[in-house]
């Protein structure tokens, strides 16, 4: 197993989350399983990154990661923007009380209605095609909105050792960088508000040094791309792709390094950036370890020696636990028994299966773990970014999982 993120303590054997005892939370919510997100850690990690960043640097929320009303209220007054990729995001985050001018909407494929909801909120589209360009510049001249608009671009360089690569080479993502110059040109000429750059390369990159060579490339390709249309970008969105350790082995980022190397490429930028606000986006840097996924223990059983714990959650909640979001080899999560959290496991390892009927639905893998009994609680550690709204929930026709933010006042 990986790591349990830092942060979880225990009384009297019971796992707490954000001060609440597990078992506590499993009855308050009336059902398990449930996902259970810690405000108090949340707003730990955006303090931890407002110190360490460079002055100047705003943090954006993308949303994709957790839409969870609750926390979508709570990030709305932490981070300076949010970063949405549909119309239901738009919708969401406007209902969390984030106003228009806060909003980036990325991602391919947009419809006209799409464009349509987010020029009329006043968000800033990040375009991701010359044909999307062309679209949106229609839909603001019809509907008489001067248009917000960035220009995505596909950079010419990747993230290294990123999970999930969204740059270099050929990506339905972003504008080419050699032809963004150009469309951001033809914005400015039909009378948009050019709102600058959107350069996204990576994600789930647990590298400092790869972070930190992106970001330079990053500004080094917005700063070249400026000059090419001569004018100074508002903003430039450098994307993120900061990464959280999951597997035996990673470890957490050095947040301190990059945010002094990030200070360092800011304060060396050429005149074309020189009034220009930079953001990160980042999604499960923010949430991932502040969500804990409970589910309850319903039949212990054993096949051919092997020992199995049958719960009443699995994949249908947390696919990514299941290893069949994106992983190329499944690998556990760190899980542990949340009503003998932190005591000493058995010498004999149990396999935690979900309740779906199909051998994909695996929560953890011969999990050394204290011994485990029907009607025991589970957690299962890095919910809180792509869980339950990444999941199949209908898959089966098991109920959707409760979900509760814990430590707000
Ligand atoms: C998914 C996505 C993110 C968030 O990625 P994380 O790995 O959760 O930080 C940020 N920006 C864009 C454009 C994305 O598609």
């Amino acid at each position: 197993m990986g790591p349990i993120p830092p942060g979880f303590e225990s009384e009297e054997g019971m796992l707490l989350i954000g001060g609440r005892g597990a078992a506590a939370l499993a009855d308050e919510a009336g059902e398990t399983p449930l996902f259970v997100y810690d405000a108090g850690m949340i707003r730990r990690r955006v303090a931890d990154l407002r110190e360490v960043m460079p002055g100047g640097v705003g943090l954006h929320y993308a949303m994709k990661a957790n839409p969870f009303p609750p926390l979508l209220a709570l990030m709305a007054g932490l981070v300076d923007g949010f970063d949405v990729a549909s119309a239901g995001e738009l919708a969401r985050a406007l209902e969390a009380g984030v106003t228009g001018d806060r909003i980036s909407f990325a991602g391919p494929g947009k419809r006209d209605r799409e464009i349509e909801a987010a020029l009329l909120a006043g968000a800033t589209l990040n375009l991701e095609s010359v044909g999307e360009a062309e679209r949106a510049l229609a839909i603001a001249d019809r509907l008489a909105i001067p248009p917000r608009l960035a220009v995505r671009v596909n950079p010419d360089f990747e993230l290294k050792g990123s999970g999930m690569r969204m740059g270099g080479g050929a990506k339905p993502f972003g504008v080419d960088a050699d032809r963004a110059a150009a469309v951001a040109r033809h914005l400015i000429a039909a009378g948009a508000e050019w709102r600058g750059w959107h350069i996204f390369a990576g994600s789930q990159a647990l590298d400092s040094e790869a972070i930190i060579e992106m970001q330079a490339a990053t500004v080094a390709l917005a700063a070249r791309l400026s000059d090419a249309v001569g004018e100074t970008p508002p903003l430039v969105n450098l994307g993120g792709g900061f990464g959280v350790p999951y597997f035996p082995g990673d470890a957490p980022i050095a947040l301190e390094a990059i945010g002094d190397a990030l200070g360092e490429a800011l304060d060396r930028r050429p005149a074309s950036l020189g009034s220009s606000d930079f953001a990160l986006e980042l999604g499960r840097y923010l949430v991932a370890e502040a969500g804990v996924y409970l589910t309850r223990v319903v039949d212990v059983k054993t096949s051919q020696g092997e020992r199995f714990a049958v719960v009443d959650g699995g994949l249908h909640h947390q696919l990514a636990a299941s290893g069949n979001f994106g992983t190329v080899v499944r690998r556990n999560y760190p899980l542990a028994l949340a009503n003998r959290f932190g005591m000493p496991a058995t010498d004999q390892p149990v396999t935690v299966v979900g309740c779906l009927c199909t051998p994909l639905d695996r929560l953890g893998d011969a999990v050394a773990l204290p011994s485990i009994v029907p009607g025991d609680l589970v957690a299962v550690f890095l919910a809180g970014a792509y869980g339950a709204s990444a999941s199949p929930a209908a898959f089966l026709g098991h109920a959707p999982a409760t979900e509760i933010l814990v430590g707000e006042d």
